[in-house]
Formats: structure tokens, sequence, C-alpha cells
């Protein structure tokens, strides 16, 4: 899985890393990134509940259509 956080889109709304918090947390600046070594995701189901949880959907998993 590949995921694409767009941080000119987050507004630092934090849904990503309370959504999936073993996969996303937010940077100094609020804005959604990807802790270490989760880059793909680490086959973590909740990483799509992120996906929706975005209010401006900022993240996006290119391979995987949905
Ligand atoms: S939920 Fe969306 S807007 Fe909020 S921090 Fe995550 S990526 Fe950014």
């Amino acid at each position: 899985m590949h995921i694409e956080i767009d941080r000119d889109v987050c507004i630092g709304a934090g849904q990503c890393a309370l959504a999936a918090p073993r996969v996303f947390t937010q940077d100094d600046d609020g804005y959604s990134t990807l802790l270490p070594g989760r880059e793909d995701g680490a086959g973590d189901a909740m990483v799509r509940e992120a996906v929706r949880a975005c209010p401006v959907h900022a993240i996006t998993l290119p391979e995987s259509a949905g």
C-alpha cells in the first residue's frame, strides 16, 4: 500500500492520527505525516478509515483505488 498525503491540502485537523494512530501522526506544524517505518500503512486496516475521516480528502491510496 502506498499512502499519499497532500500537505498543500491538509489543514491539520488531526482526524487521520485519531483514526489510525499507528500510521499517522502530526508534525510540529500540525500537519499530517507518516510515522517512520509505517509509510506503507503497516497492514493497518484503519488507514482506510483515516482516508475517509480526513475532512479535506488530503490522504489518497494511489495504487489501491479506494
Ligand atoms: S485528517 Fe486530513 S487534514 Fe487532518 S491532519 Fe490528517 S491529512 Fe491533514
